[in-house]
């Protein structure tokens, strides 16, 4: 999980009483109650808010543990280039009636149209519901243009194959398809890590989509443990050392 940490702000979910009942907080930035180990940002990297927090090492990261924290979601950037993101995030979310197939299924549509646009993508359970697509960028754009070309290519994807994909939230407006959802692409904005666990009843994992994945829930904090220790080939690997310009898709996209 720490590649997926590093320098990245992040908010948290914490579950002081548990996750059964227990209220749950959301956490983004440097409070009273200290965690040791983390890094609390000067304000000036990003001016107007409170403190950014990241957590860079694995003495931060059961430090987090320890402080409760169940899930550990992260920006787009990173603080050495807080304003522009070295990732795209698509959301895939089932709609009601959806079948996991259909939504495995668009994830690999969605898969193959960013392909030809000349980017490949990595996929993951979010250890709820869905999926998410993230692609690795070279940073050298703006959040704002980054989110739009998500935006165009969403709509792209719903104009292309309108019986799978919808890009209209509400739940009448995705009945047996796939809603894909670009807002994760703002600034400021976060999603859940790979391998983080979620603070729900089975406490899901987020884990790299696998041909034989029944649910986005397949993954949970004792399976997805045990599963690891068991794979010797890193599926986020060649993640690092993709970085993609997005300018030629955004020209092909126009
Ligand atoms: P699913 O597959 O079930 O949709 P997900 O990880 O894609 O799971 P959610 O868990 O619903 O989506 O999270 C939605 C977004 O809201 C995420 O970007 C997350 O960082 C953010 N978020 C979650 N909880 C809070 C909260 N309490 N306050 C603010 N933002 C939150
Ligand atoms: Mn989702």
């Amino acid at each position: 999980m720490s590649p997926h940490l590093k320098d990245r702000p992040v908010a948290m979910v914490r579950a002081p009483s548990g996750i059964a009942g227990g209220e749950l907080f959301f956490q983004k930035h440097a409070e009273r109650t200290a965690m040791p180990g983390l890094t609390a940002h000067s304000r000036d990297l990003w001016p107007k808010h409170p403190p950014l927090l990241t957590v860079d090492t694995v003495d931060a990261l059961l430090s987090a543990a320890q402080m409760n924290v169940v899930e550990l979601h992260t920006w787009n950037s990173t603080v050495s280039k807080l304003d522009s993101p070295d990732r795209v995030i698509f959301d895939l979310d089932p709609g009601d009636g959806g079948k996991w197939k259909h939504i495995q299924e668009a994830a690999l549509l969605l898969r193959v149209l960013l392909s030809e646009l000349g980017l490949e993508a990595w996929l993951k359970t979010s250890g709820g519901k869905g999926l998410h697509v993230v692609v690795p960028l070279s940073s050298r754009l703006s959040y704002d243009a980054v989110k739009s070309f998500s935006q165009y290519f969403v709509r792209y994807l719903t104009k292309t194959i309108p019986e799978r994909f919808s890009a209209v939230s509400g739940a009448s407006n995705r009945v047996g398809k796939v809603y894909v959802d670009y807002l994760r692409n703002g600034m400021g904005q976060t999603t859940a890590a790979a391998f983080s666990a979620r603070a729900r009843p089975g406490m899901e994992v987020s884990m790299e989509q696998l041909t034989e994945l029944k649910s986005g829930a397949q993954w949970n904090v004792q399976t997805a443990r045990e599963y690891l220790s068991f794979q010797s080939h890193d599926p986020w690997g060649d993640y690092w050392s993709r970085a993609q310009p997005l300018a030629a898709a955004i020209k092909r996209l126009r």
